[in-house]
Parts: C-alpha cells; sequence; structure tokens
C-alpha cells in the first residue's frame, strides 16, 4: 500500500502506514497515482469523486472517446423525445478538476507491476487502478451478426453512432414495415432497456407510420417490470407490438441474421423479414477486463464492499463490468458504485479505515409522453441465500399497473430531471485547490 503523504510528513520522512501509526521512514515519492480505465458512468464518477474529494491524489482517467454519448436515456432519443447533443458530454468539466485525461486505449494491465499499457504503448504506472470499460458483445452467439452486419442491423447498445443508425433507418423505413427487437438473456446491461425501446419505438411508429409493426424476439420467460409493461404494451400500442416470450416449447432466441435480406431467426424456426432490426446480442465485461484476467465466465468477480476485484490486487472493478448480484446493469448502479470505490481508495490511500459500500438503484423507463414506469432498491454487502456473500437488495420498488395518470407523469417528470442531474454530477463535479 502506498499511503499519501502530506507535505508535513514528506518533511518529517515518516509516512502513515494502515493501522494510522508513524512508523517507517517515508519513501520520497510523489502523490499517489490512480488510474481509472473508463470515461463511462462508473469510471468517470470514480475520477471526478476522487480528484474533488482527495486532490492530492494524481489522477489520470483513459478513455478513447473524446465525448461520452450516454446510452442511459438513448430510448428518449430513439422515440424522438430527447436530442442527441443532449446525450453527449465532453471531458472539460473533469480536466478543469486536474484529472489527466487520456484519449486512448488501454490495451494490457500488469497487476504485477501495477502498470497499464495504452495502445500507441504508453505506460502507466498506479498505486490503484480502476477499471471500468461497460460491457463488449459476443458477436458470435448469432451466426451473420458482426461489427459490419451492426452497421445495417444496430444493436444500439452502446452510446454513440449506433444510437444514430438506428435512429436514422426507422426514420427511412417505410410504412408498413416491420421492426424487430431481439432481446438476449440476463446479464445484460439495463435489463428494462428492450421493453422501452419497444415502447418508444411504438410510439414512433404509432405516430409516423401507423401500418408498421414491431416484434420482439426474447430470448427470457420474464423480464424487467413486466406487468407495467405489459399494460402500456396492451393501452398503447396494441396493433404495433407483438412480444414472443420464450416458454416451454419455443425459443426465441435469436440465433441467426442477414443484413442483406433483413432475415432475423429464431431458435424455434421462426424466420421473420425485418425493416429494422435492432439485434441486442449477449454481452460480458469490456473486453480490457477479460484479456487482464480480471473476469469468471465472462463477467468480473468484486468484493460486495468496496468492488476491488477479487482477482487481482489494487484493482477494482465497477459498472456493467462487475458481478454486482441483483444489482441491475444501470448507469445510476455504475455512479452509486463509483462514489463507493472513490471513498475507499481515498480512506486506503490516506491510511485510513475504509466503510463498506452502500448502494442504490432506480431506473425510470418511458412507456409513452408523459407515462413513466420505475423499479429500484438499496443494496448493501451481506450473506445471499446459499451462504456467499454478496449485494443484498432492500426497500425494493417497482411501479404496477394501474397507477393514475398523476403518478405516471410525475415518475415521467422525475425521470427527465434525474438525467441532466446525474450527467452534470458525473461531468462537471465541483474543483477543489489540494
Ligand atoms: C438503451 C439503453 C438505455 C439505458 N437506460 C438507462 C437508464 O435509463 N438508467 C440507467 O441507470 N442506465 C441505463 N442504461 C444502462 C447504462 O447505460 C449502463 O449501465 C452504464 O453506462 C454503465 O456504465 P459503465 O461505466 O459500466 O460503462 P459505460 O458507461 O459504457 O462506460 C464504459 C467506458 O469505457 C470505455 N472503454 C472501454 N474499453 C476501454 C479501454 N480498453 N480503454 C479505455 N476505455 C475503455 C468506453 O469507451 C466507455 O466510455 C441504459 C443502457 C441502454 C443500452
Amino acid at each position: 500500500m502506498a499511503p499519501i503523504l502530506t507535505r508535513r510528513q514528506f518533511g518529517a520522512g515518516f509516512a502513515a502506514t494502515a493501522s494510522g501509526l508513524l512508523s517507517r521512514p517515508a519513501i520520497a515519492r510523489g502523490a499517489a497515482k490512480v488510474v481509472v480505465i473508463g470515461g463511462g458512468a462508473g469510471g468517470a464518477t470514480v475520477a471526478g469523486t476522487l480528484k474533488s474529494t482527495a486532490p492530492a491524489i494524481d489522477v489520470t482517467l483513459v478513455e478513447p472517446h473524446a465525448a461520452y454519448t450516454t446510452c442511459f436515456f438513448s430510448n428518449a432519443y430513439i422515440g424522438g423525445l430527447y436530442d442527441y447533443a443532449s446525450l453527449t458530454h465532453g471531458y472539460g468539466g473533469l480536466a478543469a478538476t486536474g484529472i489527466s485525461i487520456v484519449n486512448d486505449r488501454a490495451g494490457a494491465i500488469d497487476t504485477a507491476k501495477k502498470t497499464v499499457t495504452l495502445a500507441n504503448k504508453t505506460v502507466l504506472e498506479y498505486d490503484r487502478l480502476v477499471v471500468a470499460p461497460g460491457i463488449d458483445f459476443q458477436w458470435s452467439a448469432i451466426e451473420g451478426y458482426s461489427p459490419q452486419a451492426a452497421e445495417i442491423m444496430p444493436h444500439a447498445w452502446r452510446g454513440g453512432d449506433q444510437l444514430q443508425v438506428l435512429r436514422h433507418r426507422l426514420e427511412a423505413m417505410d410504412d408498413g414495415g416491420t421492426v424487430v427487437i431481439a432481446a438476449p438473456k440476463l446479464p445484460y446491461r439495463c435489463p428494462p432497456g428492450p421493453y422501452e425501446r419497444a415502447c418508444v419505438i411504438a410510439h414512433f411508429l404509432k405516430t409516423h407510420k401507423p401500418k408498421s409493426k414491431l416484434v420482439i424476439l426474447d430470448a427470457k420467460m420474464t423480464y424487467a417490470k413486466q406487468a407495467a409493461f405489459q399494460e402500456a404494451f396492451e393501452r398503447y400500442y396494441s396493433d404495433i407490438i407483438e412480444l414472443n416470450l420464450t416458454n416451454d416449447i419455443d425459443d426465441f432466441t435469436v440465433t441467426r441474421v442477414d443484413p442483406a435480406t433483413g432475415e432475423v431467426a429464431t431458435k424455434a424456426g421462426l424466420t421473420i423479414k425485418a425493416a429494422v432490426a435492432n439485434i441486442i446480442p449477449p454481452q460480458t465485461a469490456g473486453a480490457i477486463a477479460l484479456q487482464s484476467g480480471l473476469a469468471d465466465l465472462g463477467w468480473c468477480p468484486v468484493d460486495p464492499a468496496s468492488f476491488v476485484s477479487a482477482k487481482a490486487p489494487n484493482v477494482y472493478v465497477l459498472g456493467d463490468s462487475a458481478v454486482a448480484n441483483e444489482m441491475p446493469k444501470s448507469a445510476f448502479s455504475a455512479h452509486s458504485q463509483g462514489l463507493a470505490v472513490a471513498a475507499h481508495i481515498a480512506a486506503e490511500l490516506e491510511a485510513r479505515p475504509p466503510t463498506p459500500g452502500r448502494y442504490r438503484n432506480t431506473c425510470w423507463s418511458i412507456v409513452a409522453p408523459d407515462d413513466a414506469i420505475k423499479i429500484g432498491a438499496d443494496y448493501a454487502p451481506g450473506p445471499l441465500p446459499g451462504g456467499k456473500s454478496g449485494l443484498v437488495p432492500s426497500n425494493a420498488f417497482v411501479s404496477k399497473p394501474g397507477e393514475s395518470a398523476g403518478e405516471r407523469k410525475a415518475t415521467y417528470n422525475e425521470a427527465f430531471a434525474w438525467y441532466p442531474t446525474l450527467t452534470g454530477q458525473i461531468f462537471k463535479p465541483a474543483s477543489r485547490k489540494s
């Protein structure tokens, strides 16, 4: 462990140990170094929170994109209820706090040497490493699907250009066409996301291309906020949405696509010719986490009290890449985890005892203009059924069918207030002098 030394401690030549005792001569060195891989909801939260709460720490944020376009709230854009520019956030606010922003991709992590090698071969040393690279796709799970195929049959499941590809294809399709959404099995990013997307696309079709249909091909038997979504499908889009959940007889997992013909085929043998296909493939932790040995079975196990990696010392994994039990893979979760990770790192580097993390999630879903539903819970480390430790939910809530229009409008307004608040907290944190 490398405690941060105050100027006074440097002068005295002593460093505090983890137990808080002044014991041995300090190694003359600069500020403790924290490298954060990934400038999304999780990584940017850690970087900004750490720098504003412990300004003496040297924080470097590695992110290949000059600006971040959020996947969260992007369904509002897909449905024509929010503009694309408002989803995009630069890193200037984080840079202004003194964080070094490195616009490159992390190519390799050496957890023994405590280094990160960037794509341009620069080597960064760290005392603590934060890995928050989001998700990657299991391209090979669907025959015919690939990054090239996604230009025609977008997943739109990571922020950026893919969102515009999907929106532009919806705008360009003829009235009377079929839109197909392929939803994967859990775990994946944003469990209610495919059903919210179905609602906002169906809203677009209803208002612009009313002869069109939307077919959901789902690899699952049940899904998040099911009762409230089901009510919305029937109330607003009964002529448009056809939901095919996998059941005991038919498996609606999409197994093959043909971007040249628009065909989407399921395991059960159903083939649909789609005018627009939104193919959401099965997912894994971000590739850098897999390549660096931080994952088991595609996702990264962590200590639920701190999000310290179960696979490597001095490394934290958070956000969508981490195994967080029932805590959904959401931006709200990633931000909540990021606050806890920043507090844990600051405590460790300042040789204070860290406090176990407490987390929260809320996910809003727009089902129609002025109508939104939500689900959420608090999470704390504790025993799970079966004896393992993990994140235990409490105070859980979920929107129910039959809620009043007023309640739904209030939930809709909450969602539209949440987005700018959260992105402001993440990308424009308060700065403090060291
Ligand atoms: C359609 C849709 C709707 C959603 N709606 C909501 C919502 O309403 N509410 C909600 O809370 N969540 C929502 N989400 C989920 C949310 O977007 C994710 O859970 C959240 O972004 C996860 O944060 P993260 O930091 O783990 O990953 P990300 O936000 O994806 O950030 C990962 C970052 O890491 C970078 N990166 C990857 N590899 C490397 C590397 N090797 N080197 C350097 N950088 C790297 C990427 O460029 C990216 O910027 C939605 C998702 C989708 C798809």
